[in-house]
C-alpha cells in the first residue's frame, strides 16, 4: 500500500501543470528602436531591428518554457503584423501575423491562457517622454480612454487579457512605457530596454544585453504568477476616442452607436472589452474600398 501511495505520489509530481502563455510583441520598445528607420520596411534598419525584436521574442519563449510553460502563442503586433522571423521560433509555438483581428494586439488570448507578456511596448499618445508614443496610430488618434481613463496599448490589452481572467506578468520597453503598465496593472516584472530622452532619442541597452535581461524578468514574472491579479474593467465599459481630423468623428456619429463629444471625438459603449476590442478594431480597420 506504502509502495502504491509512493508511486501514485511519483505520477502526480511529474505530470505536468498546464501553463499557456501568451506574448504579444510589438517593436516601438525593443532595444535601440529611435525612429521610425528601424520600424517599417521602408527603414534602411528595419531587416536589423526585426532580426533583433525576433530574438527578444525568442528570449521571451525559451525563459517562459524554462519557467514551465507547457504552451506558447505569440501575437506579431506592430505594424503589418509580419516582422517576427518565424523559422526562428521553436516547433511548438504559435504565431498569429497580420491584421485585422478582433482582439488587435492580443489576438488569440482567452480563458486558457495563465499569464500574459508584452515585449517591445511603448508609451500611449498622452505620454510626453515615452520614444514613439502613441496608442494604436500615431496617424489617427491622440487619445483612447477607457471610463474616463487615458489608455496606453499595454493598459488597454491589459484590460482585453484581465477580461479572460489573464494577469500580464511581465512587460518590456522604454522606462515611460514600463510606468505607464505598471500604473494600471499594478507592480508586473519588466525589462527596461531603454531611458527615453525624448520621442525619437533614448539611451538604450544592446540587444544582447536586453534578450538577457528579458528572459530574466520572464522567468521572474512567471515564478511569482500566483501573486498577479487579471485586470478587471467592470462592464459595460465606456470608451472615448479622439482623432487627428474632423471626419471619422463626424461619419461615426451617424451610427446610434457613437455620440460625438466634441469636433475631434466619439464616445461609444461597450458591453464588455472584447467587444471594445471589436469596436476598436472596426474603427481603425474599415473603410469601403478594403479589399479583397
Ligand atoms: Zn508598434
Amino acid at each position: 500500500m506504502a509502495i502504491v501511495l509512493a508511486a501514485a505520489g511519483v505520477v502526480a509530481q511529474t505530470q505536468p501543470r498546464k501553463l499557456k502563455v501568451h506574448i504579444s510583441v510589438d517593436m516601438e520598445g525593443i532595444a535601440g528602436v529611435v525612429t521610425g528607420e528601424q520600424l517599417g520596411p521602408t527603414g534602411f534598419e528595419y531587416g536589423r531591428f526585426r532580426e533583433f525584436m525576433t530574438r527578444e521574442a525568442v528570449a521571451a519563449v525559451t525563459a517562459a518554457k524554462a519557467a514551465g510553460a507547457t504552451e506558447i502563442i505569440v501575437a506579431d503586433a506592430h505594424g503589418n503584423g509580419q516582422n517576427l522571423l518565424i523559422e526562428q521560433f521553436p516547433t511548438d509555438v504559435r504565431i498569429i501575423r497580420s491584421w485585422p483581428r478582433r482582439l488587435g494586439m492580443v489576438a488569440g488570448i482567452d480563458e486558457q491562457v495563465d499569464a500574459a507578456i508584452f515585449i517591445g511596448y511603448h508609451a500611449g499618445t498622452n505620454n510626453t517622454t515615452g520614444v514613439r508614443a502613441h496608442t494604436f496610430s500615431s496617424a489617427n488618434l491622440t487619445r483612447v480612454a477607457l471610463n474616463g481613463v487615458n489608455v496606453t496599448e499595454g493598459s488597454w490589452n491589459a484590460a482585453i487579457a484581465g477580461h479572460y481572467n489573464v494577469p500580464v506578468v511581465m512587460m518590456s520597453g522604454d522606462d515611460a512605457a514600463i510606468a505607464e503598465v505598471r500604473k494600471a496593472v499594478g507592480n508586473m516584472e519588466a525589462a527596461e530596454t531603454k531611458r527615453t530622452l525624448g520621442f525619437h532619442s533614448a539611451n538604450t541597452i544592446t540587444p544582447q544585453a536586453a534578450t538577457e535581461l528579458i528572459a530574466q524578468k520572464v522567468r521572474a514574472g512567471l515564478g511569482r504568477l500566483s501573486e498577479f491579479k487579471p485586470l478587471k474593467v467592470s462592464g459595460p465599459v465606456v470608451v472615448e476616442v479622439t482623432f487627428k481630423n474632423y471626419m471619422p468623428a463626424e461619419v461615426l456619429a451617424y451610427l446610434p452607436l457613437f455620440e460625438r463629444t466634441d469636433a475631434h471625438s466619439i464616445r461609444f459603449q461597450a458591453r464588455d472589452m472584447a467587444e471594445a476590442s471589436m469596436i476598436m478594431n472596426f474603427i481603425g480597420e474599415y473603410r469601403p474600398d478594403i479589399t479583397p
